[in-house]
């Protein structure tokens, strides 16, 4: 079956901003990179949440990114120079989100060589870390989450920096030192703090309030006189100016092996805490164990990408330790068992919905950093999918959660293993994706997990490490089973992100992806199956209100999602809602003919997003 190419139903609402930004004071490296870093202002873009056009486009969560991402794009530089100069700024105006203290999965595909490729720069454990780090040793319980988050526990050894670096050594054009020249600009000269920005520190709900008044760094930097900074007031960093300067000059070994490193691991062994909070913390916060040889030892990997196809697409997306690929790929498997369009909506969407909780059953069952390649096949294999979608009544929603399936290769029946409890991530992180003129694409998701990350600034150097540790499972899930998702010395944490490319006869078709902790995988599954099963037009299918079921009791939906008659219909079914106000914060970009691109970022979640193109 073929996919209609959809027209933009969307009303397009263009919204100007201006966007000024500068240059750095020190030069980068390469003559070449000189003059593209050179210029004072790389120009005003209109920021909106929907750009079509040709020669290359963008989309990435905040204006001030998408502006550099496409000033890169304009001047020559491909879709990897663009994502990279993109993220850079990311790390600096969503610092909450991103940065160099994080890691992230970018999925590229080469126009010349026709294959997709990914980057796993997820965060590591350090060597000293054991299955019972999450286990409080006075008590014999898991720490709460907050209290494992606050701490140096939490903290993986970042990848994000390997990742640019390495993604821009095999298929970029320009340096590194290029590549962050524009955010070193932003960092220094600053950025107008918007209501998200200033949300994400002040907003109780993430606790960021109160856990960055206990570090003195973070309190300087995002706590000025006490508070966070005013909406419209200009943020400025030159402490992470510096950071991106001196890795501009002495290259990623000063993160690696170097003086950052450094800076790190002390703030990992000994957390800045604050002489005289200003509020106090309801836990201890306890140091971590990462050592240089962590960070000296850190390696970025090229894994295959996972492939599954779905109606005559293939769709490509990220392996372990990403839950990402596997999730996703199986849950559209189950759905290609029926034909969704000639369903009414209440049903394609009930469909969803328990595709979506079996294939996290088998999730939490089977994936974590070593599932091995096999399985993942298995998981993506046809015929488990057909003993999955026989579980399926189309008149009553199965009682949660569901038993994981037994990807064994022995199909036929419906056949289930013991349940295993479900498990929850966090909610924020950021997503972005760029094409080029030559159809070079890259989907790139990349966190410091929640909102603030650990909330520790490294002291002097302007960024926020993450705690992306916590998305191990603290104690074992699985009942009599083994949990794949615990600590291990250097082991990588399973992570939900879901940056995932679809090409059609070979060429790409559509991008995608979004933050949201294991919303993400959903949040991706309904943007596909909306776009690709519902006639929606991505733009349509971004903005379209959310409903995520992760094999929980309940479906967490938006209110927009629950004042649908779809509903009603699902409640009847047996579903149960719990409302959540906002799931996810998408990008993605749409192939469409002769060199048209459809770039799309979300109308209103987190505050908007922005897409770009080079020429309308
Ligand atoms: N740490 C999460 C993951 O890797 C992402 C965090 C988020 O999106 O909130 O899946």
């Amino acid at each position: 079956m073929r996919v209609r190419r959809a027209t933009v139903l969307t009303a397009l609402t263009t919204l100007t901003l201006s966007i000024p930004l500068f240059a750095p004071s020190s030069p980068a490296s390469a003559a070449a990179d000189r003059a593209d870093a050179g210029r004072a202002d790389v120009g005003r873009i209109r920021a909106a949440p929907v750009a079509e056009g040709y020669g290359g486009a963008i989309s990435t969560v905040d204006a001030t990114a998408t502006s550099v991402g496409l000033d890169v794009l304009r001047r020559g530089g491909n879709a990897v120079d663009a994502a990279v100069a993109a993220a850079a700024t990311l790390g600096v105006t969503e610092p909450f989100s991103a940065g160099i203290g994080g890691g992230g999965f970018l999925v590229y595909y080469d126009a010349r060589k026709r294959t997709v490729y990914t980057i796993d720069g997820r965060e590591a454990a350090p060597m000293a870390m054991g299955a019972d780090a999450f286990v409080d040793p006075a008590t014999g319980k898991p720490y709460d989450f907050q209290e494992a988050r606050i701490s140096g526990i939490s903290v993986g050894v970042p990848g994000t920096l390997l990742t640019w670096q390495e993604a821009l050594r095999r298929w970029g054009t320009r340096s590194l030192a290029a590549s962050l020249a524009p955010a070193a600009a932003v960092a220094q000269r600053g950025f107008p703090v918007d209501q998200t920005f200033h949300d994400q520190i002040a907003d109780p709900a993430n606790h960021n309030d109160t856990s960055f008044a206990q570090f003195s760094s973070t309190r300087a930097l995002y706590l000025p006189g006490g508070q966070a900074p005013a909406v419209g007031s200009t943020f400025r960093n030159p402490d992470l100016a510096a950071t991106y300067r001196l890795i501009a000059r002495e290259g990623v070994d000063a993160f690696y092996r170097g003086r950052l490193g450094r800076d790190i691991v002390n703030t990992v062994q000994h957390p800045p805490v604050a002489a005289n909070p200003a509020v106090a913390w309801q836990y201890p916060i306890r140091p971590g164990a990462m050592v240089l040889s962590d960070l000296e030892n850190y390696r970025v990997r090229f894994p295959a990408p996972t492939r599954s196809e779905y109606r005559g697409l293939d769709v490509y997306g990220m392996a372990t330790p990403s839950s990402g690929g596997t999730t996703v790929g199986e849950a559209l498997n189950i759905l290609e068992r029926s034909d969704l369009r000639s369903q009414p909506l209440a049903q394609a969407l009930h469909r969803y919905l328990e595709a979506s909780a079996l294939a996290f059953a088998d999730r939490n069952r089977y994936i974590g950093d070593y599932t091995p390649r096999a399985t993942l096949d298995q998981l993506l294999s046809d015929g488990f999918a057909a003993e999955r979608a026989c579980l399926i009544d189309p008149a009553h929603a199965l009682p949660k959660p569901v038993a994981p399936g037994v990807p064994d290769g022995s199909y036929g029946g419906c056949a289930q293993a013991p349940a295993g409890a479900a498990n929850t991530q966090g909610t924020h992180t950021t997503n972005l994706t760029v094409a080029d003129r030559w159809g070079n694409v890259v989907e790139y998701t990349l966190t410091i997990e929640q909102t603030g990350g650990n909330a520790m600034v490294v002291p002097g150097r302007g960024f926020l490490l993450n705690n992306e540790l916590t998305d191990f499972n603290f104690t074992p899930t699985q009942g009599d089973a083994p949990d794949p998702n615990l600590p291990a010395p250097g082991k990588r944490p399973r992570s939900s992100m879901s940056p995932t490319i679809v090409l059609q006869d070979g060429k790409p078709f559509l991008a995608v992806g979004s933050p949201g902790g294991s919303t993400i995988i959903t949040t991706v599954l309904q943007i596909l199956v909306g776009r690709l099963d519902l006639g929606l037009s991505l733009p349509d299918a971004i903005a379209a209100p959310r409903a995520s079921q992760r094999n929980t009791a309940s479906v967490q939906a938006e209110p927009a999602f629950l004042a649908a008659p779809e509903a009603a219909a699902l409640t009847r079914l047996g579903h149960t809602f719990t409302t959540t106000p906002e799931i996810g914060a998408a990008t993605g970009i749409e192939f469409e003919r002769h060199g048209r691109m459809l770039a799309a970022a979300e109308p209103t979640r987190r505050g908007g997003g922005a897409a770009a193109v080079v020429r309308r």
